[in-house]
């Protein structure tokens, strides 16, 4: 029976905020869940900048097809082409229509927007709002998401958190549980679209610059009901964090993008090569020019307008650069840190990084305005996340959904035009898992930044993703609803999910009164962080991930005896923790199968133990699939399309040593006899 479409969107920040409002404009209901109240999700704290070659970029001689470029090289190549060109080329209006929204974008002195330059990149084309620009993208989506609130299109539903996707037996999704955290009523929704837009999983690794709810809790409760992972090894560690007790502070790259300095103490041989200072402690006001080691410029001298530039490459490059010299004992006063110094800078440049340096000033208690601040690399982003697929002009549709879906409400291509070469508007499949009619959005999906995120890019990603695929959500919700309705499907398919759930906290509070000791969760936690971080961020071996693989799979069998300390029933924050760490051990695994089995180094996945990067096998995604009968993972290797832009050797305009990278035959051109194959790589 046809019944009236609706939209679950699960998660509040940039991605699901802008996906709720472009459902809700094309006329379907949408039911918004989020753990915390959507302004206090996690886009909350992006600092830096959202990218696009608006018009003044275009004017400087950049177009959005070097934007689509520098992405793909600063990916590795590993990023899916046609949503990069869509998304770069998109990048422009989106820019135009947050402006329009009230967006209180910085603007130069005759009223054009600002840009910064940003990382692996070699034009300003980053849009900002001083250094707080995610809190102010998310506060102009909420305004629009109330306004279509206020017209009952839209439901909030915060401090709900998403349990579980509602599969039915021909695995389409037809809805989610949930549980509100404060009377820890568990239930069921029903919907004809559920989307994922629940962001990053940096807790796996304890300490991130991510915020303490990106647990990657719900990606792996979708993976563990059946969606796929694409990638899940590539996690980005960004080169400038402030280390802290509890949590990594990011020092975001707009302080470089504004022309701070990357150094470390060291002194020049005779031959000109830095040397650790043997003196390293000093208060770094105190130490000479000619004694700072301008450790990225000196290394990538070439890459962009001026030697400076070095301090601008790509996030996993610039990383190792500091990550090696650190090792190589140029650390500050011997230990695990270098200066990002952005004291030389003019006042009011000064000004527009406010946000962030009140950030460090409050946590170190030095005016970073006056004393370089100490940084280190720290957990930050996840390329990675659930597999999605998309529709395009050129390639045939994804064989495995095609059987599955109603009728293409995607454009009809003129015949007499020459093929698009980005996704088709408008397209039921696009950001849509392997299970129909579950999507996923924003940095939970892994579809843009291949092997390293582009800083900027992300929030543009979450935006593009909701607005351009909203549509093709809402058709497909319209098709469903009209011909297999969710409204229709049988209760015992909600009711076997609501039991699910609620059986499971009630194993959870039983754990309180048990004799045993039992394991803590938070100790649990905080090992898991410590194994991930040591053997699945900058620099990777087969050895040491196996060594992971061996130690994660201990602390599974460890939380089957896992203790809460709180038997509350409200808001029993123990218990919603304990339940996500679970399903993070879970994702755990998966990342370092996938580690383990691609064996290559491509852009963050950097393994000392590989001879570079391997695309004649590895220019592929990896798939990671889950057996829940069984806990036992499959990964899969599936061919990247290459359609417009072929991959290249990536150096940044590296000096250092040269390394290995071995091309598929057909990707070898007359032109290109394979000298490149060994080519200078940084690290
Ligand atoms: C410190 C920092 C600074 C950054 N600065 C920039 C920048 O300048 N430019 C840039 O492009 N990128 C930046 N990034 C990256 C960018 O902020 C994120 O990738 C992006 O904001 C993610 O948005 P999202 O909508 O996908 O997810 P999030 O904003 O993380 O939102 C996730 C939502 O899902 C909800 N959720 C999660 N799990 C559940 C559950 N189980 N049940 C119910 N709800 C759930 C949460 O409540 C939340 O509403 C930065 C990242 C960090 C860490």
């Amino acid at each position: 029976m046809a019944s009236e479409p609706r939209v679950i969107v699960v998660g509040g920040g940039l991605a699901g905020l802008a996906a709720s409002v472009r459902v809700a404009e094309a006329g379907v209901a949408v039911d918004l869940f989020s753990m915390v109240p959507v302004k206090r999700s996690h886009s909350v704290c992006a600092q830096g900048g959202i990218n696009a070659c608006t018009e003044p970029v275009r004017q400087e001689g950049f177009s959005e097809y070097d934007h689509f470029d520098e992405t793909l090289y600063g990916g590795d190549f590993l990023n899916h082409q046609p949503p990069v060109y869509e998304m770069t080329h998109w990048a422009p209006r989106i820019i135009d229509l947050l402006d329009r929204m009230g967006v209180p974008f910085d603007r130069t002195s005759e009223g054009f927007l600002d840009r910064r330059y940003f990382g692996g990149s070699v034009f300003r084309r980053t849009h900002f709002t001083g250094a707080s620009t995610g809190q102010q993208l998310l506060y102009g989506l909420d305004e629009q998401t109330r306004r279509y609130e206020t017209q009952g299109k839209v439901t909030k539903h915060e401090f709900w958190e998403f349990l579980w996707p509602v599969v039915d037996p021909d695995g389409v999704c037809r809805g989610i549980v949930a549980q509100d955290m404060r009377t820890m009523e568990v239930k069921s929704f029903r919907a004809d679209a559920v989307v994922m837009a629940t962001g990053g999983c940096g807790l796996i690794f304890g300490k991130s610059t991510m915020s303490v709810i990106c647990t990657g809790g719900a990606a792996s409760r979708c993976y563990q009901a059946g969606a796929w992972l694409g990638n899940p090894e590539m996690i980005q560690v960004h080169p400038t964090a402030i280390p802290g007790e509890d949590k990594c502070r990011l020092m975001s790259e707009s302080a470089r993008g504004e022309g701070g300095r990357v150094w470390l103490p060291g002194i020049q041989d005779e031959n000109g090569d830095w040397k650790p200072h043997p003196d390293a402690g000093r208060h770094p006001n105190e130490i000479p020019e000619d004694e700072r080691y301008y450790v990225l410029e000196e290394m990538y001298s070439t890459y962009g307008p001026t030697k400076r530039h070095g301090n601008l490459v790509s996030r996993d490059v610039a990383t190792r650069g500091i990550f090696f010299a650190v090792q190589q004992g140029f650390g500050i006063g011997g230990g695990k840190m270098a200066y990002l110094d952005i004291t030389h800078l003019p006042a009011d440049t000064k000004e527009k990084l406010a946000a962030i340096l009140e950030i460090y000033e409050k946590f170190t208690g030095d005016d970073p305005r006056h004393v370089p601040m100490k940084i280190f690399p720290a957990v930050h982003y996840s390329m990675g996340g659930l597999y999605a697929i998309y529709e395009t002009e050129q390639e045939p549709k994804p064989k495995f959904l095609t059987d599955l879906l109603p009728d293409d409400a995607g454009q009809q291509k003129d015949p007499s035009k020459p093929a698009h070469p980005g996704m088709v508007q408008g397209s039921h499949y696009n950001m849509m898992t392997n299970v129909k009619g579950l999507y996923a959005l924003g940095e939970v999906n892994f579809s843009y930044h291949g092997a390293t995120r582009l800083g900027a890019n992300a929030l543009l990603s979450c935006i593009f993703d909701g607005l351009f695929c909203g549509l093709g959500i809402a058709n497909y919700a319209r098709e469903m609803a009209k011909h297999d309705a969710a409204a229709d499907v049988d209760a015992a398919v909600f009711d076997a999910v609501v039991k699910q759930e609620t059986d499971k906290s009630d194993r959870f509070i039983a754990t309180v009164d048990a004799a045993d000791e039992g394991v803590n969760p938070y100790e649990l936690h905080r090992k898991l962080g410590e194994i991930m971080t040591e053997e699945l961020t900058v620099v990777r071996t087969q050895e040491g991930m196996k060594r992971a693989l061996d130690i994660v799979r201990g602390y599974i069998a460890d939380y089957q005896n896992i203790k809460l300390g709180d038997q509350g029933h409200w808001t029993n924050q123990n218990l919603s923790f304990t339940r996500a760490l679970g399903d993070m051990l879970i994702y755990a695994e998966a990342m370092l199968l996938a580690g383990i089995d691609r064996k290559e180094s491509r852009g963050c996945h950097y393994c000392s133990d590989q001879d570079g990067r391997n695309d004649e096998k590895y220019m592929k995604t990896a798939v990671c699939q889950y057996d829940p009968a069984t806990g036992q993972h499959a990964v899969k290797w599936e061919d990247v399309p290459i359609p417009l832009i072929e991959p290249r050797i990536r150096d940044y305009g590296g000096k250092k040593k040269e390394t290995k990278v071995t091309v598929k035959p057909e990707l070898a051109t007359a032109a290109d006899p394979g000298e490149d194959r060994n080519n200078p790589d940084p690290v």
